[in-house]
């Protein structure tokens, strides 16, 4: 199936490893130019280069601390300087830390809040002229399964991830007539550097075990009976920001394996 995406361009936060890094590789694939940012320079090029050389479209490294409005205004800038363009737009962050109510002080529900949901405001707002011009814009929000069902010890993502399902649902009613759609997938375990900082998988990684070692107790109750892998959540990625998905607006998608039991 050709996806429609050779020649497009999109922007692809938090994106030198993990999920950002799957979806970015997987729109390069299909002949995406894309923008990739994070903070790590070194990690960020690197990551650039692997990109490019694997797929032949162009990656773009950008240094980028989600949470600064300046260094997203920059990215914006950069990219329209680059490429004159943009088509699709991938949100992403870091994950909120872990921790109880009684454990979590206004500093941190403060932090959570910018990294996770005011960033996603900011980059969109700055994005959406250039979508508009586009004529067939794209945003995709990667955010988690607490979305659709809280997740014991993730107080922060439980709070403040669903709001950005719902400013998502609210858009799509807004920009709808620009023919620009947006939707939210929703990972459950995928196997990257985050769910390897569980404090509980990292004591075991730390005690000598390997990385499925040390999850193997995590698939239990994942009805396909394993950890997800980053491309699996690239693929999504991938069709949603696809010329075919044109209909699909204002949902949140979980790639969980099965995990989420709710209907919804
Ligand atoms: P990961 O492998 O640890 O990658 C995180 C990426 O985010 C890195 O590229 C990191 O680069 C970047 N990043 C972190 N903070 C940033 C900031 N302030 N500004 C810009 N970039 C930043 O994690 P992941 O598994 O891909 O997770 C991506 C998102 O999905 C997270 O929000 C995570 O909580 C969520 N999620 C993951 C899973 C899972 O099973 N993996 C499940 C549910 C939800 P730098 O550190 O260099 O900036």
């Amino acid at each position: 199936m050709d996806l429609g995406l050779k020649g497009t361009v999109a922007i692809v936060l938090a994106a030198s490893k993990g999920l950002g890094r799957a979806s970015a590789a997987a729109l390069a694939a299909e002949g995406a130019n894309v923008v990739i940012a994070a903070r790590t320079r070194q990690e960020l090029e690197q990551t650039a280069r692997e990109i490019q050389q694997t797929t032949g479209s162009r990656a773009l490294p950008v240094p980028v601390d989600v949470t600064k409005a300046e260094d997203l205004t920059q990215l914006v800038e950069t990219t329209i300087q680059e490429f004159g363009r943009l088509d699709i737009l991938v949100t992403n962050a870091g994950g909120p830390p872990f921790g109880t109510f009684d454990n979590l002080n206004d500093e941190q529900w403060q932090a959570a809040f910018e990294l996770n949901l005011l960033s996603t405001v900011r980059i969109i707002r700055l994005a959406l002229p250039h979508l508009r011009t586009s004529g067939r814009g794209r945003i995709i929000n990667i955010q988690s399964m607490s979305v659709k069902e809280p997740i014991m010890g993730l107080l922060l993502s439980n709070s403040i991830r669903p709001g950005v399902a719902g400013l998502a649902k609210t858009l799509a009613t807004e920009i709808g007539a620009d023919h620009i759609t947006i939707n939210t997938v929703c990972p459950g375990r995928i196997m990257t550097d985050r769910i390897l900082s569980r404090p509980d998988i990292k004591a075991k990684i730390e005690q000598g075990m390997s990385k499925e070692e040390a999850t193997a107790d995590q698939t239990h109750d994942i009805p396909v009976g394993r950890i997800g892998k980053p491309e699996e959540l690239g693929a999504l990625v991938t069709f949603l920001a696809s010329a075919q998905a044109g209909y699909i607006t204002g949902t949140s998608i979980p790639v969980d394996g099965g995990l989420i039991r709710s209907l919804l």
